[in-house]
């Protein structure tokens, strides 16, 4: 789950770390308000979005030379004029894709007199069982544009969850950034407090673009970007509640409702099917015969007829579907509540496109029989990847 830059600041905060000053504001008299309590003399008003690049971004329906989602001001009429411009307005970055996102939120904050600006990033490393920490002289910019250009400029370490931070941690990081004397110990005081914070909150990633020196030789964090591990939540009701559901994938909102595990992609073949590692591989045979999945779709293993429902609603409620292929494997989900899940929803939702179905294991003759019944067009497979090659060529055939 991610959460927004002025909510990841708060964040941060709780664990000590030096924030400037901000608010958040979601009206232009907000924005006015935040503008006189912090007083100048400049502040920056932020865009609130799901999404990095905002400074570069572009909004939607302005002129191309208007300044981007970022903007450092003077004044707090500049700050009312400019939040007036900015909210509800759409913006158009590299990560939000080309339909861009509508900032409904802004984030009003002390201006700071940025000297150097670094990279500086904490992330759980799968490899190692670890969190690793990735910091660059080269902050400010993309850093997979960095790890192309340059690789050499960037640093990275682990730290044992055993053992914690150690000193040489923090020298290793003053060091990758070139710190010295008082700002050596500053990102020494700081990598502690963001891997407490880390650990504490079970982010998934932490990452800070740009950390700033300021012009007093102080070490702040300029922007701030904080994932959660979703599986984690469930303890930690605070973060929960950041929760922004209109930065959030309907489909996705609708899935975690009935407890599916569904991530939208950008394919044409719907998937319905039951344990991840079976998803996983059916999305690899469509990719196999030349199309490609519009979403993965664990239904569990569990699966009710309730549950196959409202799994089949989200993929057909997806205009990018041209066709759905259902690959159940039957082990404690029994393939004849599948399948009675699948008719039902069809019958609800009707069926506009084509409709592979793959039934293997418990109950699997009885499941097909139901399908065969239901005087549904459903065309059935023997095995994956027949299923994959009938739904492909039904596809690519209706196309
Ligand atoms: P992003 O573009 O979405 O990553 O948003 P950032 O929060 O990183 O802001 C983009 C850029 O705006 C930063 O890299 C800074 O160069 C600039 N910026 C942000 N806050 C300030 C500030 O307080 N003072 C100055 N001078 N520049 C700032
Ligand atoms: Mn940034």
């Amino acid at each position: 789950m991610n959460i927004h830059e002025h909510q990841a600041k708060a964040v941060l905060k709780e664990f000590g770390v030096a924030i400037p000053r901000g608010m958040p504001a979601f009206t232009v008299g907000h924005a006015e308000t935040a503008a006189e309590q912090l007083g100048g003399p400049v502040f920056v008003v932020k865009s609130q979005i799901h999404a990095g690049g905002r400074g570069k971004g572009k909004f939607e329906g302005l002129a191309p030379d208007a300044k981007g989602g970022v903007r450092v001001l003077k004044s707090v009429e500049d700050v009312k004029a400019n939040a007036a411009e900015m909210l509800g307005r759409v913006l158009v970055t590299h990560q939000t894709g080309p339909a861009g996102k509508q900032v409904n939120r802004l984030y009003i904050e002390e201006g700071a007199a940025i000297a150097k600006e670094f990279y500086l990033s904490l992330l759980v490393d799968r490899d190692t069982s670890r969190v690793s920490v990735v910091a660059s002289t080269e902050g400010g910019m993309d850093i997979e544009d960095v790890a192309h250009a340059t690789p050499e400029k960037i640093i990275t370490f682990t730290i044992d969850p055993a053992t914690g931070v150690w000193p040489h941690h923090g020298l290793a990081l003053g060091q990758a950034l070139g710190l010295k004397g008082d700002l050596a110990k500053q990102a020494t005081k700081l990598l502690n407090q963001l891997y407490e914070a880390f650990l504490a909150k079970d982010m998934a990633m932490l990452e800070i673009n740009p950390l700033i020196v300021t012009a007093d030789e102080q070490l702040r964090v300029l922007d701030a970007k904080v994932s959660f591990d979703p599986n984690a939540l469930y303890r930690h009701p605070d973060i929960k509640a950041l929760r922004d559901e209109s930065e959030e994938d309907p489909k996705e909102i609708e899935a975690s409702k009935h407890d599916l595990s569904y991530i939208a992609l950008d394919g044409t073949i719907g998937c319905m099917v039951n344990g991840a590692g079976l998803a996983m591989a059916t999305m690899d045979i469509i990719k196999l015969y030349g199309a490609a999945p519009a979403n993965f779709l664990d239904v569990g293993g569990g699966a009710t007829k309730e549950k196959v429902t409202a799994a089949f609603k989200i993929i057909t409620a997806d205009p990018n579907v041209k066709g759905i292929l259902v690959n159940i494997f039957g082990g404690i989900a029994r393939c004849d509540i599948l399948a009675e899940g699948v008719i039902a929803a069809v019958k609800e939702t009707g069926l506009k496109v084509p409709l592979v179905v793959r039934l293997e294991g418990t109950n699997a003759e009885l499941g097909k029989d139901i399908i065969n019944k239901s005087g549904l067009n459903v065309i059935a497979a023997n095995d994956l990847s027949d299923g994959a090659e009938k739904i492909v060529k039904a596809v690519q055939g209706a196309a």
